[in-house]
């Protein structure tokens, strides 16, 4: 029987984001089931976008990680960072090696607007810049232009809220964060004056959360700047939020949007200007970016009753030197598991994989944003990670786990990966990344200096071995 002490339910999980954290802490948790998780990670460090998307200047955010830490501490828990599932060790290769499989490995790719001008230099995805920001290794080398006067920010998420922000930011308060030390040097220097966020819908369906939008108006260094004009809500709008299809922050965000709009401007050295029901139909330049074309939109409902934006054949040009969309994001197949290509997510029922007919896949699970898209804040993977381990436990009681050939072997693992990826990085190799990153940040009052190159990572871990 699987899950006794004799034989242990053996779980692989493939990203150590919060989904996967969640999910391992829910697996170990488990009374009455013998189990032991091994997470696994294409990058050295754990944390997923805890580390590499939410914005330095907040900080307490990334406390969450204590939870983390405690899971991690589990003697039946253990980490394989610096390991890409599908690349360095196959999907096939751990089914040999474990029950089940949880994938958890998010949606790491950005969303495409589709116009002529998109791959012109200077135009870039909300994903390059957020990275490259908070140190990610594979972007430690984007150059961005920030030499330019309006910088424009595609998308009324709370990801172009990040964006804006991380733009208007002075060095003082950049110098007190973990931002990469690449781009506090960057952003400190830059020379936007303006960076403008374009909303396709109106201010009433704006996704940004109420206190990421107030932080926009509470900027040191930046003005807000919100068209009066545009508070004048057309009438669906108003008879939306006055419905029960609206949702509180909505209402609480038109608030927001109506006070701003109403403030004079405090001569700040930068402005953040917020422009509704525009969409960008081309962005155009000589060889780079130099300004992008919008269509000014109306909303109509469509069949579903969603509020859409529609093109009203209105142009407006508008000089730029830089564009950041920030429209989402999707999730990139692995090897042999069910994909459905259209949403960007693996196919799945409630955390079941299934091959896209409905037809289970045996030992099979999926969690977070490749389970159910990039939506949702770090919190929402809780409870979405109870769902899959939910249903992982009634297979495993129902007898549909399978068995696997290699799994009574915990070292099976380590024996492939000393020959495939020997320079893999354990949660003590990850601990003594974080002390060295911590230490030296100390001298300079940040909370740390994130490496950016997988090899310092990787060198920054060895550091325990060496003092051993
Ligand atoms: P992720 O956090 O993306 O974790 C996936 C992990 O899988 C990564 O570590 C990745 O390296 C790894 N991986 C990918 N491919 C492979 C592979 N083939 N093999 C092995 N490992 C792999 N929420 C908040 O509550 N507050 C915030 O301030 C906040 N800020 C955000 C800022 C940004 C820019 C973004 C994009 C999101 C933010 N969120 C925030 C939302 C929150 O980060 C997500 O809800 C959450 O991270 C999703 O968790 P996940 O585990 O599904 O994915
Ligand atoms: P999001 O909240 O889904 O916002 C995406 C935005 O892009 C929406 O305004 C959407 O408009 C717009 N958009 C989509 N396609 C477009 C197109 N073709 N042209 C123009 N605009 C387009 O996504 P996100 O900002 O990437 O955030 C992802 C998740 O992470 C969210 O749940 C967010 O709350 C969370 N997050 C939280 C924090 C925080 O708590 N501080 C920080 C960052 C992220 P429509 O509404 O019209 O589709």
């Amino acid at each position: 029987m699987i899950g006794t002490e004799e034989n242990p339910l053996r779980v692989a999980i493939v990203g150590s984001g919060p989904a996967g954290f969640y999910t391992a802490d829910h697996i170990l948790k488990h009374e009455g089931t013998h189990a032991e998780v091994d997470m696994f990670d294409r990058l050295p460090t754990p944390y997923g976008l805890v580390r590499f998307g939410v914005a330095p200047d907040h900080p307490k955010i990334k406390s969450v990680i204590r939870v983390y830490e405690k899971t991690a501490a589990r003697p039946e828990f253990r980490f394989f960072g610096n390991v890409e599932v599908g690349m360095d060790v196959t999907a096939e290769e751990l089914r040999d090696r474990y029950h089940a499989i949880v994938f958890a490995y998010g949606t790491s790719v950005d969303r495409h607007l589709g116009i002529p001008g998109e791959d012109l230099p200077g135009s870039h995805s909300a994903t390059e810049f957020v990275n490259w920001y908070n140190a990610h290794p594979d972007f430690a080398d984007r150059e961005f232009d920030l030499s330019c006067e309006r910088v424009v920010v595609i998308g009324n998420g709370n990801v172009a809220a990040d964006v804006a922000r991380m733009l208007a930011l002075p060095r003082e308060e950049l110098e007190g964060t973990d931002t990469a030390d690449h781009a506090i040097e960057a952003l400190a220097a830059c020379g936007v004056k303006e960076i403008l966020v374009l909303g396709r819908r109106g201010p009433a369906q704006a996704a940004f959360t109420n206190p990421e939008v107030r932080e926009l108006g509470e900027m040191v260094d930046a003005d807000i700047d919100v068209d009066p004009g545009e508070m004048d809500l057309d009438e669906l709008s108003r008879a939306w939020l006055d419905s029960d299809d609206a949702d509180p922050t909505n209402r609480r965000n038109v608030d927001i949007f109506t006070e701003f709009s109403q403030r004079e401007p405090e001569g700040k050295n930068k402005r953040i200007v917020m422009r509704f029901l525009r969409s960008p139909v081309e962005i155009q330049g000589d060889g780079r970016v130099e300004r992008i074309v919008v269509a000014k939109n109306e909303l109509q409902r469509d069949d579903s009753g969603r509020l859409r934006a529609v093109d009203t054949g209105e142009r407006e040009t508008i000089d730029c030197g830089l564009v950041l969309r920030s429209i989402g994001y999707k999730g990139i197949p692995i090897d042999g598991i069910p994909f459905d290509e259209r949403r960007g997510l693996i196919h799945n029922d409630g955390g079941r994989v299934h091959d896209g007919e409905g037809e289970q896949v045996p030992g099979l699970y999926a969690v977070g944003w490749i389970k159910r898209g990039p939506s949702g804040v770090i919190g929402t993977n809780k409870k979405d990670a109870h769902e899959t381990v939910a249903k992982l436990f009634a297979d495993l009681e129902s007898g549909k786990v399978p068995e696997a050939p290699l799994a009574d072997d915990r070292g099976a693992i380590e024996a492939l990966l000393s020959e495939r990826k020997p320079d893999h990085v354990t949660f003590e190799g990850w601990q003594a990344i974080d002390a060295a990153e911590v230490e030296a940040g100390k001298p300079h009052g940040r909370p740390r200096i994130k490496f950016c190159r997988v090899h310092e990572l990787v060198e920054a871990s060895k550091a325990t071995k060496t003092a051993a």
